[in-house]
């Protein structure tokens, strides 16, 4: 048998650091990363035969866990029709009028093929429907790695970001402004100093990129209310809560808490493709009509619409869309923290959790964090025991203290209740 020890070291000799995407390279938390051969429902198996209970689904995309025989019906009937066309194709429409059925916000979407490219062409369908080139972004939220998004706040709010990647020039980050998460009079400020200029404020509602922080609903509000006085478009980035915290993504969260909330701009992707590479942005006929063909934003791609990655996101979306699926999929996630929680405390960890849907977050410190600095306060060492301690009994959360869990509708109580027991076993030794 090879080892995953031994696939780590061949595939260092031919892909940089041995993976495709860095965080899978465990180098936050340390060790060998697990090379995976299959999975099915809740539980992946690694290169050794070793099975996991698995709470990263692909980083969002597996809601309904792996191998979903509806979905993989409709993926192997797809695969027999053609791979890739470059013409339109109707389940292309049905996709998108199935988005839109569950997403009142948008009246048009344009499926693209990653949440990188969805997010940097809303940046620019936003730019080019207001004329304006200053984008306000919030500390600890990922959007993909377009240049203009890898940014850092700079010295103040008068002057824009610095590039957080080599070979990003500072010119392209220039107009990128960062703002601290849930801090209103860092927004006041940036509106007062900055408003006629401002093309769109972008922001991951729930931000899973920094764990699980939740855009409080006045934060919320007031974007809303300093976009519209000020002419900027307020863009949703839902790639990781669209249609994963909700049936209705995270705006008809915040459309409960604020009667008439809608964003100007969604952008969607991971359980939209149901674990194929498909993510779309939409918003208004009006502003959608300002992309090629119709108007003057350019945007293409050649496998855009794949019929296969169509058929899967399709047969994904028509699953979760049954009656009473995600209130079983919140009891279960919240089976599942309130188990972690309760472990904690029985060893005197302090711990907080939070969960929406099939997405949770979970924090070695008594309050949860409103922010990126805070959440960036987390005892490391801990948390890298706590994860080493979970893999080591077949637990395999997200190798990293900034990123979001995900539970399925694969996963059982049983499972469930495996892990918690695991967790007790680990924070026993603490
Ligand atoms: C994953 C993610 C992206 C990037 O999507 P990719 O498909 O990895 O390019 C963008 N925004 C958010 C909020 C995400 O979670």
């Amino acid at each position: 048998m090879t080892t995953n020890a031994e696939l780590f070291e061949r595939a260092q000799r031919v892909i940089p650091g041995g993976v495709n995407s860095p965080v899978r390279a465990f180098r936050a938390v340390g060790g060998t990363p697990r090379f995976i051969s299959r999975a099915d429902g809740p539980y992946m198996w690694d290169a050794e035969g070793q099975r996991y209970i698995d709470y990263i689904g692909s980083w969002g995309p597996m809601i309904l866990g792996h191998g979903h025989p509806a979905v993989l019906g409709a993926v192997q009937q797809a695969a027999l029709e053609g791979f890739s066309f470059g013409a339109p194709t109707e389940r292309e429409v049905e996709l998108a009028e199935e988005i839109l059925s569950l997403v009142p916000s948008c009246e048009q979407i344009r499926l693209v093929s990653s949440g990188t490219e969805a997010a940097m062409t809303a940046i620019r369908l936003a730019r080019g429907a207001t004329g304006r080139s200053k984008l306000i972004k919030f500390e600890g939220c990922y959007h993909g790695h377009a240049d203009a998004l890898l940014v850092k706040a700079g010295s103040g709010l008068a002057t824009f970001g610095n590039p957080t990647s080599a070979g990003v020039p500072p010119e392209v980050v220039q107009h990128t402004l960062v703002l601290e998460y849930n801090n209103l009079e860092q927004l006041e400020e940036a509106f007062r100093l900055h408003g006629p200029d401002l093309a769109c404020v972008m922001i991951e509602p729930i931000a899973g990129n920094m764990n699980f922080v939740r855009a409080q609903v006045p934060f919320v509000r007031r974007i809303r209310e300093l976009c519209d006085q000020h002419g900027a478009l307020f863009v949703f980035d839902e790639v990781m809560t669209g249609f994963r915290v909700a049936l209705g993504s995270a705006q008809s969260l915040y459309a409960q808490a604020i009667p008439g909330f809608a964003p100007d701009i969604s952008v969607f992707g991971k359980v939209i493709g149901g674990g194929m590479p498909l993510a779309a942005f939409g918003s208004s006929r009006r502003i959608m009509g300002h992309l090629a063909p119709l108007g003057t934003v350019y945007q293409a791609g050649t496998l855009s619409g794949n019929p296969i990655a169509t058929a899967c996101g399709l047969a994904t979306l028509r699953e979760i869309r049954q009656p009473g699926f995600f209130e079983a999929l919140s009891v279960k996630t919240r089976r599942l923290v309130d188990g972690l929680k309760a472990a904690a405390d029985a060893s005197g960890v302090p711990f907080s959790v939070d969960s929406q849907g099939g997405m949770f977050g979970f924090f070695f410190m008594p309050e949860l964090p409103q922010n990126y600095g805070t959440v960036m306060t987390t005892d490391q060492a801990r948390f890298n025991r706590f994860f080493h301690g979970l893999l080591d009994r077949g637990v395999y959360l997200a190798p990293a203290l900034y990123e979001a869990g995900f539970v399925s509708a694969a996963h059982t109580d049983a499972d469930i209740d495996a892990t918690i027991a695991a967790a007790r076993e680990v924070f026993a030794h603490e």
